[in-house]
């Protein structure tokens, strides 16, 4: 539709788009696109849903079927598992009545849901915004919208309710015996709260400088809601001091759930910690003192001058900005009460005019880029370093980690506005780290209004205070963190390793626990019907299990389990004593119960044997299975229950669409409109995966979803099941263990890192920023449970996350904003954990300096899952344009706003030379692209990626890394572990930079191309390919040979270490230039023309054209 004020996008491009589409955040269609995506990103959705849990999920009566209720196959069809996979296996027994009450909690089946709450429903946002409803003032960009415009209440209730259903959960049998385990469980919402009986009296602290409102507005809870579904703490009115935010140290119940609910967890296996304070740490300072001694510090704090608060942070850099010596001298503190020569933010230089001084003096230009065609690094692009004072910055947060796409933060929104670029954070959060800090204290320090982990950018105002570099509030300095465990000395809390680390993470102490800490509980669910055991895909996974079985992140504790079902569900009872497994089958989908709950997950070290055998014969059993018919619903159902108890990780396997029971899906995919991109369905036509998805989330279950299919199988239906759990999706196109080999091995690798890698049960995370600054969109696979807190049932270090933001108020006088990251999780072997990551950037005041900081990876990540949103909600043709809209405007923007000479051209800041091939990239992209055969499946797996990879990934599967490896040298070679890796530089990506005598390798993420040019060198053919030559390279060649050649050696050495950098194996294709996949390998070729897609050159022009007007 038109847009007011906006001419339609005109020239060529456009009309591949579709007619004139509209911008990101343009006017209306700003709201209508912040409106939907935050419904898609769960906010909205958790907005509509609370109701429906009010209802169906009512007080805690555990159900106790009636007996008759429930037909399953009771003992009596019991069939032993054999490895010759006897008839009897097969035959499914004729239902007999139930013989037990199975424990289950039927009230929770999400079918039961009214449809009128159909929450899932896409809401019509675009179409609910006339055009020319609105003034074309609103045409200003405005990326980042005015947060949180969602009803937060309701989301309360929601969880409210998840809460109930924890109540009624073993512990029927409230705060009796145990409260330390009791408590989590007994806690209801709209009752009298049981907190009361665990507050010790007195324990409160007085009232002391009662937090900023603004931290915590009151029209939203003010905690966030425990990691385990508890409640959304309804303050105890019987409470009688205490501001509500102030959250201490100890093992008061409010407390307890404060913590929880601000903390946030990223999980890291202890075999990846190298420096641990623990030992250190661990004795001689208990935790005693926070509370009591605020009041008395504060009083301590009057001498040194009241004055402090009210300057900026910073201030005490001040008199020593410039002489970075000093802070590594050890000034003497005895003295009395004095500030610290931390050299932590604000020194006196960073202001914004200055915001690009720290640059190479080329970060300074523009560029034509109509005229600068190499503009492509040799190298990886680096993230931009913030300008920030070199002794600050040397702290701050790893860019792999943490960045934003901005590293100069405007001051006010109206410059962000200005400059039309998008405002926000990618996060990793949960990388795996092969040096993390890890703090074991008994006193976590936090501020306490916001609930801010102290971190290098908090400033000292003296030995005894903290200034919080989020709120501003003034903190003490508990005695404890006096003591620094790494020196060994007192009096110097500046150097703790809280305060040197903006990556660190924290053992949790006992207020951090709403429950005791799970164990580590696997459910594996196998698609065994007809089609799925023609795939042959069992036996790759079954083996791949058994060969890591003791890999599994875990401990004592793990527990494992397995669910089979075609038309039905059949059940493995691994029970201590048996000399066999045995299967159940229940064949009643309709209302799926679990047989004897108790033998169906067990522990894994002491029933190895059970398992072991059930592996080895499960993939046997189905063999001769004719059922064609998938149950995918109920068995999912089936799995929910059996894990709710404990929570933890369901991975399930599944070949086709689901046909029978809930949750079946009819085909939506008409191939011959595949290329038009009109009407494809991108959202969901069910919401039963979604809202069993929450269920599992209140239930701290997390769903990951392996497709292995060659038929269209809805993926953008099935996928929510693990985009709501915060799990993961994992895509096989035509997986077939012969037709398709190569599949073969990249899920056995895949596999193998999924099952081992490290992994983070009951996680939250929680992304705080300095006043004045707002986090308003989420992006990623998680249920946004409050606010701002994310509910991440698990968390795995292969998952990145994105969130958009606005300036909220203007940042007046500060010379740096900070962003902190915390992640609460419970790691595999039960210690939780809070993983905290801090990021300092400056503050600027004018365009320039704004351009000057642009993060154009990170702007391009966000732009794509902007796009994603844009995609589902209206369109992907909209999303197209509002891809290109973002180029042109910024660099209309800059051409007027910041250019003084108007030069002929097409002129770009340096930070931003690369927007428009990156934007050209995601055009062309998967996800994103028109004009060609993409099976629709392939296009939403390819937009799962996009919400869910980290940053790092999605540009490389953007725009792919293009090498020349037939004249490989040691020229700048790595030296890792004894292996020389060659860095040959990466070439543009056009087949102009081809030529006919060499060898080039394309690393385009998960897939690999080597192209062999006709005239390629006799030497690397024989050498590296280990063939006699050109033509006998074998059409279908996937590995290159290990030969005793230096070439061969180089080559591998590359490919495996380019291989080593990410969690998913791409495959390796060996293309001749006569090759049917030439077409795959030209189609990267992001710089060239292809049928539907413009060239490089040919976007400028148009972007020229655009911008000129
Ligand atoms: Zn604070």
């Amino acid at each position: 539709m038109a847009q007011p004020g906006r001419p339609p996008a005109a020239s060529g491009h456009s009309s591949q788009n579709g007619a004139g589409g509209e911008r990101y955040s343009n006017g209306p269609v700003q709201n209508s696109l912040m409106h939907s995506s935050q419904m898609l990103d769960g906010q909205g959705f958790s907005s509509t849903v609370p109701g429906l849990y009010s209802h169906q999920i009512p007080t805690k009566v555990p159900v106790h079927p009636s007996s008759g209720q429930y037909n399953f196959g009771g003992s009596q069809n019991v069939s032993p598992l054999s490895n010759q996979g006897s008839g009897q296996t097969l035959n499914r027994p004729p239902v007999g009545p139930i013989s037990m009450a199975p424990l289950q909690h039927a009230s929770s089946v999400p079918q039961m849901l009214p449809p009128s709450q159909n929450s899932a429903a896409i809401p019509s946002s675009s179409s609910s915004f006339v055009p020319g409803a609105y003034p074309p003032a609103l045409s200003n960009w405005q990326y980042g919208q005015t947060p949180m415009s969602q009803p937060t209440g309701s989301q309360t209730n929601h969880f409210a309710h998840v809460a109930g259903t924890l109540s009624t959960q073993p512990l029927s049998s409230s705060g009796s015996t145990n409260p330390a385990t009791s408590y989590q469980y007994t806690v209801s919402p709209g009752g009298p709260p049981l907190q009361n009986s665990y507050m010790k009296p007195g324990s409160v602290p007085p009232p002391v400088n009662r937090p900023l409102a603004s931290a915590f507005p009151p029209s939203r809870p003010p905690l966030g809601p425990p990691p385990a579904g508890g409640p959304p703490l309804v303050r105890p009115s019987a409470t009688p001091v205490g501001p509500p935010n102030s959250s201490l140290p100890q093992p008061l119940l409010n407390s307890a759930t404060n913590q929880e609910g601000d903390a946030t967890a990223a999980a890291s296996d202890g075999s990846l910690v190298q420096n641990s304070y623990d030992a250190i740490e661990g004795g001689g300072f208990m935790a005693t003192t926070y509370p009591s001694p605020a009041p008395q510090n504060l009083k301590m704090g009057r001498n040194v001058g009241y004055s402090y608060p009210t300057l900026p942070p910073g201030y005490q850099n001040s008199s020593s900005p410039g002489a970075p010596g000093m802070q590594s001298s050890p000034l003497q503190y005895p003295a009395g009460p004095q500030p610290f020569p931390q050299p932590v933010l604000g020194t006196n230089h960073i202001t914004g005019s200055m915001g690009g001084l720290s640059l190479q003096p080329e970060g300074l230009r523009s560029i034509n880029l109509l005229q600068e065609r190499n503009i492509l690094p040799t190298t990886p692009l680096q993230a931009p370093v913030p300008n920030l004072h070199e002794e600050i910055q040397k702290l701050n947060c790893n860019p792999e980690l943490f960045r934003c796409t901005l590293t100069n933060i405007p001051q006010t929104q109206a410059l962000l506005n200005k400059a039309k670029l998008p405002l926000g954070l990618l996060l990793h959060p949960f990388k795996d780290l092969s040096q993390l800090p890890v703090v074991t204290s008994s006193t976590i320090v936090r501020c306490r209004s916001c609930r801010t982990y102290i971190n290098p950018f908090v400033s000292f105002l003296d030995q005894r205070r903290w200034k919080c570099n989020l709120c501003y509030r003034v903190n003490d300095v508990p005695e404890e963190f006096m003591y620094n465990p790494v020196t060994r000395v007192y009096g110097e809390p500046h150097k703790r390793p809280e305060v040197q680390n903006a990556t660190i993470e924290f053992m949790a102490p006992s207020e951090y626990m709403l429950r005791p800490p799970q164990p580590p509980v696997y459910l594996f669910v196998f698609d065994v019907s007809h089609n799925a055991v023609e795939t042959g895909y069992l036996n790759t996974v079954c083996k791949t299990l058994l060969d890591n079985l003791d890999l599994l992140p875990g401990n004592t504790r793990t527990k494992i389990g397995f669910i089979t079902f075609d038309s039905t569900i059949h059940f493995y009872s691994l029970q201590e004593g048996l000399s066999q497994p045995q299967m159940l089958i229940v064949s009643d989908i309709e209302d799926v119960f679990i047989p004897m709950p108790e033998n169906l997950l067990v522990n894994l070290n002491e029933n190895k044997e059970l398992i072991q055998d059930l592996l080895r014969t499960l993939p046997q059993m189905f063999t001769k299975s004719l059922e064609t018919q998938s149950a995918l619903g109920p068995a999912l159902q089936a799995a929910f229950k059996l894990m709710s108890p404990t929570g933890g990780r369901i991975s399930v396997f599944q070949t086709q669409l689901p046909s029978v029971g809930v949750g079946s899906l009819k085909s939506r995919e008409e191939p011959n409109q595949r290329a038009s991109a009109k009407d494809i369905h991108l959202t969901p036509s069910t919401d039963f995966y979604k809202k069993l998805a929450l269920d599992c989330s209140g239930q701290q279950v997390a769903v990951d979803l392996f497709l292995l299919s060659g038929q269209y199988s809805d993926l953008a239906s099935l996928g929510c099941i693990s985009r709501y759990s915060a799990g993961s999706v994992y895509y096989y196109q035509s997986y077939h263990h012969q037709h398709n080999p190569v599949q073969v091995e990249k899920l056995q690798k895949e596999l193998k890192r999924y099952l081992t890698r490290k992994i983070g049960f009951e996680a939250v995370m929680r992304i705080r920023c300095t006043k004045g600054l707002s986090i308003h969109t989420f992006h990623g696979n998680f249920f946004v449970r409050s606010t701002d807190l994310l509910s991440l049932p698990n968390v795995n270090p292969d998952a990145g996350y994105a969130v958009q933001m606005s300036v909220e108020e203007n940042l007046t006088d500060m010379p740096v904003v900070s962003f902190q990251s915390a992640l609460l999780y419970t790691s595999s072997k039960g210690e939780r954990r809070i993983r905290v990551h801090t990021m300092c950037l400056p503050v600027v005041t004018t365009l320039n300096d704004v351009y000057l900081g642009a993060d154009v990876q990170a702007i391009t990540g966000l732009l794509a899952n902007m796009a994603v949103d844009r995609s589902v909600s209206a369109s992907l043709s909209d999303a197209r344009d509002a891809l290109v809209n973002a180029v042109i405007d910024s660099l209309s923007a800059y051409r007027s706003s910041v250019l003084s000479i108007q030069q002929p051209g097409l002129m770009a800041p340096y930070s931003l030379r690369l927007f428009p091939l990156h934007v050209l990239a995601l055009l062309k992209q998967k996800a994103f692209q028109t004009g060609t055969n993409i099976r629709l499946d392939e296009r939403i797996f390819t937009m799962c990626q996009v919400k869910n990879q980290p940053l790092i990934f999605l540009m490389l599967m953007t725009h792919p890394n293009l090498y020349r490896v037939d004249n490989l040298t040691d020229e700048g070679a790595l030296n890792i572990n004894d292996r020389t890796i060659p860095q040959p530089p990466i070439l543009q990506l056009s087949v102009e930079k081809l030529s006919r005598d060499g060898a080039y390798l394309m690393d385009a993420g998960s897939v690999m191309f080597m192209w062999i040019g006709k005239n390629c060198g006799q030497n690397f053919i024989s050498q590296v390919l280990g063939v006699p030559s050109y033509v006998s390279i074998p059409q279908n060649m996937t590995h290159l040979p290990e030969l005793e050649t230096a070439e061969s050696t180089r080559t591998i050495a590359f490919i495996s270490w380019l291989r080593e950098q990410r969690p998913f194996f791409p495959i390796l294709y060996i293309i001749r230039d006569e090759s049917p996949l030439k077409s795959s390998f030209l189609q990267n070729m992001i710089e060239d023309r292809t049928e539907s897609a413009l060239s490089y050159y040919e976007f400028l022009l148009h972007i020229q054209q655009q911008v000129n007007k």
